[in-house]
């Protein structure tokens, strides 16, 4: 079985936010003045994703912290006025030539998308790949998504398995049960935390932004450095607790995690091990497990003592056998 590194203990891993919200839709700050909000909270970058409408500020972009190209498209509803319908986080791909043109900053799009049948969120997936972007498929518990939607549809890159905002506001966060069907279903598929945010008020007791964020290994804080390792799954996702290291060494899938409650091996199909301080009481930094030939997947997730949770990307097994 091969030794790999998935996350690198001695590499610089950079947070970020891949959807929030500013006055170019329905959020109650400018774009500037969130970015200087992230930049408070130690932030090193994040896709200003804005309803149907499309971001592309290089000017707000320095040294230690950037903003990565996007929008969130969505207004693509079966049943109109009856549910919020499909919504798909967008992100400018570099690395790829699109077959159309890429789109500009402020760029609108019409809305509501024409709902023309179950094809419907294909064609709109399809479209936003053609004019060079990465898609999300956001907040599946929120909108009560089918389960089945995760199979029947392809070329969305990662679902957004926790929703700061939709927890906030609605207890209805968490999409990686979403995120297991896919992949019990053969999609190489990862999962993103983000918060979602729209008020960015620094004074609440309950903050609103920066619950949900991910942590991106990449050669260099750039566009085409940190959409390069998304695409790769060099990253995890968290609410709270962080993930320190994670390798296959000597047929053993090792994870190292700041204190927590509870480390979980998510192994498809015999489960587990799930471990937790039960005995000892004590927090739980590291954790190993061996891994089976017979495993598809395993995802690693970590629980704070307040239940915060960090999502390592899946190993896929068949990728570690020689
Ligand atoms: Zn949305
Ligand atoms: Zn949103």
């Amino acid at each position: 079985m091969k030794n790999i590194i998935l996350i690198d203990r001695d590499q610089p891993a950079y947070k970020g936010n891949l959807h929030l919200h500013t006055t170019w839709s329905d959020g109650r700050l400018p774009a500037a003045d969130v970015v200087e909000a992230f930049k408070a909270k130690g932030y090193h970058f994040i896709s200003i994703s804005d309803h149907d409408v499309y971001a592309r500020t290089d000017e707000f972009d320095t040294a230690d912290f950037i903003t990565l190209p996007g929008t969130e498209r969505g207004e693509l509803n079966p049943v109109p006025d009856k549910n919020p319908g499909y919504h798909f986080g967008v992100l400018d791909d570099p690395t790829v030539e699109p077959e159309l043109p890429r789109y500009g900053h402020l760029e609108q799009f019409p809305t509501p998308v024409p709902w023309v049948g179950e094809a419907s969120p294909q064609l709109l997936i399809d479209e936003l790949r053609a004019h060079g972007n990465l898609v999300v498929f956001n907040h599946p518990e929120w909108h009560l998504t089918r389960f089945d939607d995760m199979v029947k549809y392809d070329g969305f890159f990662a679902v957004e398995i926790y929703n700061h905002s939709t927890e906030w506001s609605a207890a209805s966060s968490y999409g990686a049960a979403y995120w297991d069907h896919a992949l019990q279903n053969g999609k190489r598929v990862f999962g993103i935390a983000s918060d979602d945010s729209h008020t960015h008020e620094p004074d609440w007791k309950i903050p609103e932004y920066g619950g949900g964020w991910v942590r991106v290994q990449a050669e260099a804080l750039t566009q085409t450095g940190l959409i390069r390792s998304l695409k790769a799954g060099r990253f995890y996702s968290s609410s709270g607790p962080e993930v320190r290291d994670l390798r296959v060494e000597d047929g053993e899938l090792k994870i190292a995690c700041s204190p927590c409650k509870f480390i979980m091996f998510k192994a498809f199909p015999q489960r587990g091990p799930f471990i937790g301080n039960f005995a000892s009481g004590k927090p739980l930094t590291e954790a190993s497990m061996v891994i089976e030939p017979d495993m598809t997947y395993i995802r690693v997730e970590c629980v704070d003592f307040e239940g915060n949770v960090a999502w390592t990307n899946p190993v896929f097994v068949a990728d570690l056998l020689d």
